[in-house]
């Protein structure tokens, strides 16, 4: 699969840092001082990588970033047998390397970054927009939407029920009527509520009433939450197109309320856990 991607056209000297793990010299890169609004995405494969927001001025000559948009990036122990590198999660280009408790920041830790592995995107430029679905376990979903290209952020969440901030056994074992959801954060210039609305009812059965292939329970019921009109119109657009192609459709739609995050270990599981999911295939339906 790695090998089918188009990755962008990268120059001589930004292929020794991002595919040969070079390094680019202190304080020439052009991010090192920079301090725009926006993200900072990959430069070979534009993935998603920093926000702005988590940028600091650190004296050490390369960007610094105290966090990284989540599951962006991967950290693996260096050849040197010392240092973390930090590669990008969806193409493997080289950033830089990952230190911590330096106590620069109150997160005490530091990104440092080659300016030659990063494209900014000025956040005047990024429509910005949420998606809340869910499709059986939400860690299956969570999966797919992660690699649509234009997706910027995903996280997993209860929602749809009325007890405040619950977690995983209430929402197993009690009666919130929450249900296991993901929230996806994208760039409208690149994809669609549309787009993200058709792959969703691609990656789960949406027939199936209250529960999706070995998970059973109100929590695993298929839901499109709509923010606005709009999404919900969409909806109900690809809802017909379904049906009218011989699907059945169970999925419910219900406006969007309260969306708790979930504990830190159900995030971005099946890429912790170097596997996939057993709950959830694509198959092509538009
Ligand atoms: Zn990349």
């Amino acid at each position: 699969m790695e090998t089918e991607k188009k990755y962008n056209k990268l120059s001589a000297e930004e292929d020794m840092i991002i595919n040969h793990k070079a390094t680019e010299r202190a304080f020439t890169g052009k991010y090192y001082e920079f301090t725009g609004n926006g993200i900072y995405v990959c430069k070979k494969c534009n993935a998603p990588l920093y926000n702005s927001t988590d940028k600091f001025v650190s004296d050490c000559g390369w960007p610094s970033f105290d966090d990284e948009i989540k599951g962006a990036i991967k950290k693996v122990p260096d050849t040197d047998g010392l240092r973390t590198e930090i590669i990008c999660n969806n193409c493997g280009g080289h950033l830089g390397h990952v230190f911590v408790g330096e106590q620069l920041t109150p997160k005490n830790t530091r990104h440092c970054v080659n300016s030659l592995s990063l494209n900014f995107i000025p956040k005047d430029s990024l429509i910005t927009e949420n998606a809340v679905f869910a499709g059986g376990c939400f860690w299956g979903v969570e999966h797919y939407f992660k690699k649509v290209d234009g997706v910027i952020s995903t996280r997993v969440g209860y929602t749809g029920g009325k007890t405040k901030n619950p977690d995983y056994k209430q929402v197993s074992y009690e009666n919130t009527n929450h249900a296991e959801a993901l929230e996806v954060t994208f760039d409208a210039n690149k994809t669609s509520y549309e787009a993200l609305t058709k792959l969703f009812f691609e990656i789960h059965d949406p027939s199936q009433v209250n529960r999706q292939g070995p998970d059973v329970g109100t929590q695993y019921r298929s839901v499109i939450f709509y923010a606005d009109e709009n999404q919900k119109n969409t909806a109900i657009k690809l809802i017909e197109i379904l049906k009218s192609k011989g699907y059945e459709v169970a999925t419910i739609l219900e406006p969007l309320s309260d969306f708790w995050e979930a504990e830190e270990y159900h995030q971005d599981y099946y890429e912790k856990h170097h596997s996939s999911p057993y709950c959830h295939i694509y198959q092509k339906k538009f």
